[in-house]
């Protein structure tokens, strides 16, 4: 497939789109059906906060947002673990905090993609300190390399161990605008 987006997107920060992983069609289908999951999963009396781990997954979000059919707040939180490379530093820095209160509340977690899993492995329990009623993990993509304590409840695709954007997934803050998830 080749599309100007594509042809564009090919030229950014000097790397080139490999292969169209996930299709624009088949990530919608998919956000659909975890939605539709997400709506079901709670409760009249959960208090559901959805919580955006920026900045990765703001497309992902926003479309799964959208598409859940009960009460929600929304909130955004930025825990930087990589650098403008493709190799995981293992630092994790808590760039901006919830403002909402977790207290009492059915919190999930959203990612873009779970890689070593070093950012929700230390951010969970950070997140457990505030009393959350729950605490869960939606994330589109799952490269599977480790098993989670507590496992993702919700994941999009398994993932290849690619280099992945698109879909707010950046290399270098360049891609993350393409509507399809590709390799470079
Ligand atoms: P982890 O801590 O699980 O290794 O990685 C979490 C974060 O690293 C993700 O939220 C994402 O920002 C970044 N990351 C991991 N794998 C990829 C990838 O294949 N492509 C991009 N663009 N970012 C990745």
């Amino acid at each position: 497939m080749s599309t100007n987006l594509e042809a564009s997107a090919g030229q950014l920060g000097g790397r080139d789109i490999r292969r169209v992983v996930y299709s624009e069609e088949r990530i919608a289908t998919r956000v659909r059906e975890m939605a539709d999951e997400i709506t079901h999963h709670f409760g009249p009396d959960d208090d559901l906060l959805v919580v955006g781990l920026l900045k990765g997954s703001f497309v992902f979000l926003a479309d799964l947002v959208r598409r859940i059919q009960r009460p929600l707040h929304v909130d955004f939180l930025v825990a930087a673990s990589y650098g403008t490379g493709t190799v995981s530093t293992g630092d994790l820095k808590l760039l901006y905090d919830p403002e909402a209160s977790l207290r009492d509340r059915s919190v999930v977690i959203v990612e873009d993609i779970i890689d070593s899993g070093h950012t929700l492995q230390r951010l969970v329990p950070l997140l457990r300190e505030r009393e959350p009623r729950s605490l869960d993990v939606c994330t589109l993509l799952h490269k599977r390399l480790v098993t989670l304590d507590p496992a993702a409840r919700w994941v999009g695709f398994d993932a290849p161990s690619e280099f992945l954007v698109g879909y707010g997934l950046d290399h270098a803050e360049d891609f993350r605008h393409l509507p399809y998830v590709a390799s470079l």
